[in-house]
């Protein structure tokens, strides 16, 4: 096989369901639309058109071919979110090359294990990356000056695969493991475009917006920023995650940038909303703000409408096994006594079911199952875990016999009186307590209710030879205001049941989160684990 035959130039590049070919169908019909929209330094952006981009990815694609690799071979992308590192994965894809992304902060020891645990024949990192001792097993690259330089080249290897299909795999996620361990969640180019498609359906942007996308590219909320904005002929603006923390240099960004939309888990705006509230509310080109990940708490959450009121806010909830399952608008204004949001309902194309313990339906309001998502965009695998593969891709619920298969979630959710969902919790943060039945979420959605408290994670603490106990640990809306631990504990008795009220509370500076942003239990239960 001639190596063209992979790349945009051959006969694959007008099939759209492979991940490169449907991210760039707007350079055809719009070459000099901006594509992707980089922040250098105060009032100074970087512009990458679509042309420009698809000829990146194709000058990056002709390097890789030039390595011999061959298709399903793996590629770790080390990198944040730029222009040259979005040509460098839509130039994998043309190449038949999965590749992993991976983040420069990931330590030396994570990296290892996801580049043995993937056998990667290739590690790429930007020209001024700083990754060294990289394992011997893999060819070595950089990136960002256009072409590829290859410092040590991966191992000669026969080409067996002659032709990229939709079925193959378009990349690999490792997660950050807040839902289990780690796993790599293998998904298609079918899958993932599929994804895309039920997304794109909703309406969200269009060619004119510009979407900062805030999550680390090992994210994949990144790739479905990329994806949400590329698929629609808009520019994709990357925030650079250093700025992220700093709520003027966030907010900089946004306003230098002309974002139009903005995504990201619940926590980039929390600093904002304490420090800037008026800086952020004179970003009037805000149209749009997406969420996923976590709940986003309610009193921030109606602040952020208050600042932002020509935004619509979008609760994106899912996982990355099917890269999102659902987009659901955020009531404009929010109902004083609402108590929760809704996820509503899966994307078109897609179907959330719920199935109770005994593996049967529940169609009835109010009762609480696990859901059960029937979507194209479901994932192949996870690498190389065969049992893991099995617990989470199950026979459908609704008709097992006809050997489709469906997400197996862990996430518990009730339906409202429309049949639209209400996250729960997970089922592993079910937990019992001296034999109840009890959900860490509830108990911290009673915490967040109270007006001093902005953030609240409750976790099992086990203790050598104690009974496992319920910690608190919230962070104060105010810091000169901290909550008084005996009043918590009374107002979560007001409404909770005995058994679910905490036995301890630690009100901390801020909450530990993940490297997704997202609230690290695991991390707060070990730190409570050696404490008394
Ligand atoms: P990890 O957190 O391990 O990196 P994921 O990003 O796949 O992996 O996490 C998915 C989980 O995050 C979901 O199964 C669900 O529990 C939670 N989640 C995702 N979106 C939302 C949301 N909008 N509201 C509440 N929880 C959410």
């Amino acid at each position: 096989m001639s190596p063209s035959t992979r790349t945009a130039a051959g006969p694959l590049a007008g099939r759209p369901a492979l991940l490169h070919s449907f991210l760039l169908s707007a350079a055809d019909t719009a070459p000099d639309s901006p594509a992707v929209t980089e922040f250098v330094a105060n009032d100074t952006v970087r512009t990458t058109t679509y042309g420009e981009l698809r000829d990146l990815a194709r000058t990056y694609a002709a390097d890789l071919d030039a390595l011999g690799l061959d298709i399903g071979d793996r590629v770790i992308l080390e990198s944040h979110t730029s222009a040259h590192a979005i040509a460098l994965f839509l130039a994998c894809s043309m190449a038949g090359l999965p590749f992993v992304p991976v983040s420069p902060e990931t330590p030396d020891e994570r990296l290892q294990t996801v580049m043995e645990a993937t056998g990667a024949a290739l590690h790429l990192q930007t020209e001024n990356g700083t990754r060294e001792h990289l394992p011997q097993q893999a060819g070595t690259a950089r990136f960002g000056s256009g072409r590829l330089r290859v410092a040590r080249r991966p191992r000669a290897r026969t080409r067996r695969r002659t032709e990229l299909c939709p079925t193959d795999t378009a990349y690999m996620i490792f997660t950050s493991g807040s839902t289990g361990r780690p796993k790599g969640v293998v998904m298609s180019h079918r899958a993932v475009v599929s994804f895309y498609r039920g997304m794109l359906s909703q309406g969200i942007v269009g060619p004119q917006d510009r979407v900062a996308t805030t999550s680390p590219l090992q994210f994949d909320f990144s790739l479905l920023d990329i994806g949400l904005a590329l698929g629609s002929g808009a520019a994709v603006v990357p925030v650079p995650r250093n700025l992220l923390r700093w709520p003027s240099r966030f907010l900089r960004v946004l306003a230098d940038t002309g974002a139009t939309q903005v995504n990201g888990v619940p926590s980039i705006w929390r600093q904002t909303l304490r420090h800037l509230p008026e800086r952020l509310a004179g970003l009037t080109g805000i149209r749009g703000v997406l969420f996923c990940g976590e709940d986003f708490p309610l009193p921030e959450l109606r602040e952020l409408q208050r600042l932002l009121p020509q935004a619509r806010l979008i609760n994106c909830y899912g996982a990355t096994e099917s890269m999102a399952a659902s987009f659901t608008d955020v009531p404009r204004p929010l109902p004083a006594d609402l108590e929760k949001l809704s996820i509503g309902y899966a994307h078109p194309g897609a179907e959330m079911l719920l199935v109770d313990e005994s593996g049967r339906l529940v169609d009835e309001p109010g009762t609480l199952g696990e859901i059960h998502l029937r979507t194209p965009a479901l994932f192949t695998a996870y690498w190389d875990d065969p049992t893991a593969s099995a617990a989470a891709r199950v026979p459908d619920p609704a008709e097992p016999r006809s050997g489709q298969l469906v997400l197996r979630t862990g996430d518990l959710a009730y339906r409202g009186p429309h049949g639209e969902l209400y996250f729960c919790g997970r089922v592993d943060s079910q937990v019992q307590i001296r034999g109840n039945r009890v959900e860490l979420g509830e108990i911290e959605r009673r915490l967040r209710e109270h007006p001093q408290v902005a953030e609240a994670v409750v976790v099992l603490v086990e203790r050598a030879a104690d009974e496992p106990r319920l910690a608190a640990c919230v962070v104060a809306q105010d810091r000169a205001d901290s909550p008084d631990d005996g009043r918590l504990i009374a107002f979560c008795s007001r409404t909770l049941q005995p058994y679910m009220v905490p036995d301890e509370v630690h009100v901390l500076d801020a909450m530990p989160v993940s490297p997704n942003g997202k609230a690290d239990r695991r991390v707060l239960a070990a730190q409570l684990a050696g404490t008394r």
